[in-house]
């Protein structure tokens, strides 16, 4: 008999608990052999104070087992509470989301009866850093933080993923035509590590065609990888387009942990009413057993639940006159999972899992490229209401040797020297000083107390680098 595997399992809230249970009545009489430590997450522990949703000490709990099966949680609504799913990913290193996307025509109906496609979503990095200020009364800022590491191990856990379960082709999503630096970085990223992957098919798409191609033609899919926002929306929109959002799992990978949930929230307003569909937690549970290395089980427990879906047993989100034949609820759906056991699908694809397709290796060293790096000027963000003109010939007056005033711009639009009526003015703007020649830190600490002297009140500042001899910053929209 297989060991028992532990595993730390959270109930949530809403509708967490009735699929909870739905899903762990499937996995155990498939045969799993999970040594179940439960712990509390969600509204309860952020009531008691806990900002982050979870009790200190059900850390321990992840640490030992090292493998989470999470029911959604409610995030109460207010200020103050930090999302539990970010701050797990984040402090378990769970920096990939992988989310397959799949129609079952034509027994759920679909928009897209081909769809299977596997959104692989970087889950730690970009705008989900949560790294926001507000730098004046008009302008709020949040930071989008690509890194080379991170993109690194993404793109190769996708490039892996497609290898290790027989995929043909990945396709990256980016915004590289806007965003030339931090998405530019996360497609060179895709090109370079692809090169290792020659018989895997490449392609790349800008994220908003690519989208609307996703929801229109996803045959043309097969991989997808894509940063963390990007990620989030597509697959959404993926899984809705498939069928339901209540059909989809998906699994959060890390070095050393990984966390298993439906894509779906706590509906609480089905809670307690045996109607949720626990399907996306129980597809999430699959993944779980295959990373855990109980193939057998995971086949068992899928192939039947794909039968019970051909046999149009269906919860009401699902449920149509012209695809079902019974309309049930979470328990009854998951007794008709288990009396399905040791069935197969015979018109939709039975699965066969493969004890290698979770042999994901992390180990990759990143080398950091050497290059040379030389500062050549600042970017002084200024709180100031009124004509830039004005602004301008205060800040030539804090000019300090060959750190000479270039541009100003309001919201990365130029209004100084040269400015469109149109362009609207607000109480923050972006003062470009740049050198012909690299600097010292020490001219910029002059510069800056000139302003100071001078009363000019500024918000933040951007050091302005030669990379390799090439300007390492963006230029301002008419710059
Ligand atoms: P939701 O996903 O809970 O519900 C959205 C829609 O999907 C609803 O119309 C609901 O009827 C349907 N739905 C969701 N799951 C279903 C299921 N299993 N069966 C049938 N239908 C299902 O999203 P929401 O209403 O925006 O959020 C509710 C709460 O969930 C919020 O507090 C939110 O913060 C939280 N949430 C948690 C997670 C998580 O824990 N991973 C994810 C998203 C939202």
């Amino acid at each position: 008999m297989t060991r028992k595997t532990p595993i730390t399992v959270a109930y949530g809230d809403g509708i967490g608990p009735e699929i909870m249970k739905a899903t762990l009545s499937i996995l155990h009489a498939a045969g799993a052999q999970l040594e179940i430590e439960t712990i509390e997450i969600g509204e309860n522990q952020y009531l008691k104070g806990n900002t982050s949703g979870i009790d200190p000490a059900a850390w321990d709990s992840l640490r030992r087992t090292k493998v989470f099966l999470k029911a959604p949680i409610t995030t109460p609504q207010g200020g103050g509470y930090k999302s539990l799913n970010v701050t797990a990913r984040k402090t378990l290193g769970l920096y990939a989301n992988v989310r397959p996307t799949i129609a079952y025509a034509p027994f759920v109906k679909t928009k897209q009866p081909g769809m299977d496609v596997v959104i692989i979503r970087e889950n730690e990095e970009d705008l989900y850093a949560g790294i926001e200020y507000q730098q004046t009364v008009d302008v709020i800022q949040c930071l989008k933080l690509i890194s080379r590491p991170g993109s690194e191990r993404i793109v190769r856990y996708a490039f892996q993923y497609a290898k290790l379960n027989n995929r043909k082709k990945v396709t990256c999503f980016s915004k590289d035509n806007i965003m030339k630096m931090t998405d530019g970085l996360f497609h060179s990223v895709f090109n370079e590590i692809g090169e290792e992957y020659p018989d895997i098919e490449k392609d790349h798409y800008i994220v908003d065609i690519g989208a609307a191609k996703l929801a229109d033609a996803p045959e043309r899919f097969d991989v997808i990888v894509t940063e963390n926002l990007y990620g989030d929306i597509i697959s959404d929109v993926a899984a809705q387009v498939a069928g339901s959002v209540g059909l989809a799992g998906s699994s959060n990978i890390g070095a050393h942990y990984a966390m298993f949930e439906a894509i779906h929230g706590s509906a609480p307003y089905m809670a307690g009413k045996d109607v949720a569909n626990p399907s996306g937690l129980f597809l999430g549970s699959i993944m779980m057993l295959q990373h855990i290395g109980q193939i057998d089980a995971a086949e068992r427990a899928h192939n039947a639940w794909l039968k019970t879906i051909e046999d149009g047993i269906h919860t009401k989100d699902i449920y149509t006159e012209a695809n079902s034949k019974k309309l049930v609820g979470t328990r009854e759906f998951a007794e008709a999972v288990i009396a399905r056991l040791g069935q197969k699908p015979t018109t939709l694809h039975p699965v066969s899992y493969n004890k290698d397709a979770e042999k994901h290796d992390h180990s990759a060293v990143y080398i950091r490229p050497k290059v040379k790096r030389e500062l050549i000027g600042i970017d002084v963000f200024v709180h100031y209401n009124g004509d830039p003109e004005t602004l301008a010939e205060q800040l030539q007056f804090c000019e300090v040797g060959s750190l000479k005033l270039q541009t100003i711009s309001s919201r990365g639009t130029s209004v100084w020297p040269t400015r469109h009526e149109e362009t609207l003015l607000c109480d923050s703007s972006q003062c470009r000083f740049e050198s012909i020649s690299p600097v010292h830190l020490k001219d910029i600490l002059h510069l800056l107390s000139k302003m100071e002297e001078k009363e000019i009140e500024f918000t933040k500042t951007e050091q302005l680098y030669l990379f390799d001899g090439k300007a390492a910053y963006s230029k301002s929209q008419g710059e």
